[in-house]
């Protein structure tokens, strides 16, 4: 993880952009997303499938501003502007005043075509549609589409506002407007931007998965203590966090779902998932986001570091 970006302030001239943003799914990186695009002065609706997640997602942009606040990257009267541009909503009807849409529902690709066959009626026909997706095929997301050319991948990272790039994943039928103007959005919040063939994995989740599974194999195997593993990735390579710290950041259940793309994706034994990563998922040791996964998140430290 690097250090913070600075963000677009109330005073900067790119903050007066008045696109409307529809974010689907306000889970770990859905209600990042939305902090920071609100953050830029983009309103923002956060949707998910029921008040109560819909609910959470908004407490989840309001610590994430909050902890940015404490580290003194935002100024409190920014917070308060951003907040106050974020609103939720149950089911996808408000998506059609919106310019840009971005999913961020859970890494399964038959719920991800299903969203934006459900998403492309309800949008307006030129609006921009993303998914946040960390590995599958962009083509395929898109396949059902009348327009797949409206589709890009724009890959956050987590935690959004701290996390300085974005990866954008043009797939096959992408129109090139549409290319450009996920390009200007992820400029217009602050992001480096670097683009990526519509492969499994991209860049940066083929490189994760591979880091993240060999230290759960390592593990497996009782090559050393998870904290050494963590501590030697740390100091040996001067990596901020690491890998189970990371897995448990990121999600062990995403990890998985990645794991197993990448594995349909190439049938390459490197991106086998190890058993012990299934084991947590099935015992529901998520890592932060249920409190637990390889190490214990004491309440209220889930949400990120
Ligand atoms: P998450 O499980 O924290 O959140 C997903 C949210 O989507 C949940 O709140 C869930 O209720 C909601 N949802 C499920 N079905 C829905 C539907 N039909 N409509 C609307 N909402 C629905 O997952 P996450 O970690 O935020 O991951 C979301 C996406 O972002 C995935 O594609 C993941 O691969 C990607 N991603 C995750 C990370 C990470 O570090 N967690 C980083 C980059 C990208």
């Amino acid at each position: 993880m690097t250090d913070i970006e600075p963000v677009l302030s109330e005073s900067d001239p790119r903050a007066s952009i008045a696109q409307r943003v529809f974010v689907v799914g306000a889970g770990i990186m859905g209600s990042g997303i939305a902090a920071q695009c609100a953050l830029a002065g983009y309103p923002v609706t956060l949707e998910d499938v029921n008040e109560e997640l819909s609910r959470r997602g908004i407490a989840n942009a309001t610590r994430a501003l909050d902890h940015a606040v404490q580290r003194g990257k935002v100024a409190a009267s920014d917070r308060d502007a951003a907040l106050a541009r974020i609103d939720f909503a149950i089911g996808l009807r408000r998506a059609d005043s919106a310019q840009i849409v971005i999913e961020a529902a859970p890494e399964d690709l038959a719920l991800k075509r299903r969203i934006f066959a459900e998403l492309e009626p309800a949008t307006h026909p030129t609006a921009l549609l993303a998914t946040n997706t960390s590995s599958l095929p962009i083509t395929a997301i898109g396949q059902d589409l009348k327009d797949p050319g409206r589709l890009v991948g724009v890959h956050f990272f987590n935690p959004v506002l701290q996390m300085p790039l974005v990866e954008l994943i043009p797939g096959h039928t992408t129109r090139p407007e549409y290319l450009e103007r996920a390009r200007s959005f992820a400029v217009n919040l602050g992001k480096t931007v670097v683009t990526s063939r519509d492969t499994p994995g991209f860049v940066t989740t083929r490189a994760l998965a591979v880091l993240v599974n060999e230290a759960a194999w390592m593990l497996y195997e009782g090559v050393a203590t998870k904290e050494d593993i963590d501590t030697s990735y740390k100091l040996g390579f001067h990596h901020p966090m690491g890998p189970f710290e990371l897995v448990d950041l990121v999600g062990i259940d995403t990890t998985v779902s990645i794991l197993d793309v990448l594995w349909d994706g190439f049938r390459d034994s490197r991106y086998r998932a190890c058993p012990l990563l299934r084991t947590l998922v099935a015992a529901k040791k998520l890592g932060r986001k249920t409190g637990e996964g390889f190490y214990v998140y004491p309440t209220g430290k889930t949400g990120g570091p």
